[in-house]
């Protein structure tokens, strides 16, 4: 029988990218909620700052540490300081994200490459050195946010479906590499969500033919993403790995 002991974080470490806004920001306060200690990997001091006050007000062990995803060097460095204030990194979560949506005659390659490196590369580097830990420890979780993107394809916004398709693909080669030392490694989809990122589709003609495809007729919260999250952290996962779970309203089977 599943009980809420299932989902219990006490004592889990998570590291959470992008998690200063947004759905990180949902995901990182689900984690916490559910007793995780939560690192926030993310280049805005201010709102990483704001993000660290709310969750230490609340109790939770929480630290910050400046990143910019794309910058292979300091990925290492990021991860090593979240160790040391916080201890073993038991849960990753590869949030950090970025749109840039330009027709294909259009396209400039200093945007593409730092659609894939924010989007992609960074996930697989990022896990690459948390699952090298894990390894050792013989225990963690590896969460990849993907996109409808990576089933669909997307209007003028070529690199990021590149990149989220291969995002999932990522995800299940390294959860069969990864299976024989207890590490899960899963993707979200999450649906149109609320946050900056989809601020040109929240209203108008766009708006509107999403609701309309949307079976839930409504965008999703931030915070609605925190449920799978939790699960795909917690031990309720340990025998769901390579899986990719569509927390959108419907909007992928319509
Ligand atoms: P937001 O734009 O609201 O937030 C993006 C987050 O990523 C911010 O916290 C930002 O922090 C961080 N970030 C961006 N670039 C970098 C970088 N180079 N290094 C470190 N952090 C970075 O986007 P969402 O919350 O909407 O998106 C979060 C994830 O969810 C993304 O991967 C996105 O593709 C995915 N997604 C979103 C959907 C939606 O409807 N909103 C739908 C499907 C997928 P800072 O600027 O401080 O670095």
């Amino acid at each position: 029988m599943a009980s809420p002991k299932m989902f219990d974080l006490s004592g889990e470490v998570a590291v959470v990218t992008g998690g200063n806004g947004g759905i990180g920001r949902g995901i990182a306060i689900g984690l916490a909620e559910a007793g995780a200690a939560v690192a926030i990997l993310a280049r805005n001091e201010e709102k990483n700052r704001a993000m660290v006050d709310e969750l230490t007000k609340a109790g939770v062990p929480a630290i910050a540490v400046q990143l910019d995803v794309t910058r292979r060097d300091d990925l290492r460095p990021a991860m090593e300081a979240v160790e040391r204030k916080l201890g073993p990194i038991s849960i990753l979560v590869n949030n950090a994200g970025i749109a840039i949506m330009r027709s294909t005659l259009k396209f400039r390659a200093e945007d593409w490459d730092r659609v894939i490196e924010t989007n992609l590369n960074s996930c697989f580097f990022l896990s690459q050195i948390a699952a090298q830990a894990m390894v050792t420890r013989k225990r963690g979780k590896i969460i990849n946010i993907a996109s409808e993107y990576s089933r669909f394809g997307a209007q003028a916004g070529i690199p990021y479906a590149a990149a989220k398709g291969a995002l999932v693909q990522t995800t299940k080669t390294m959860a069969i590499e990864l299976a024989p030392h207890n590490i899960q490694v899963n993707a979200i989809v999450p649906g149109w969500i609320e946050t900056d990122m989809t601020v040109g589709a929240q209203s108008g003609k766009m708006f509107e033919e999403i609701i309309m495809r949307t079976p839930a007729g409504r965008f999703g919260k931030p915070e609605e993403m925190a449920g799978a999250a939790i699960f795909l952290a917690s031990h309720a996962s340990d025998f769901v790995t390579g899986s990719t779970i569509f927390v959108d309203g419907g909007y992928a089977i319509r």
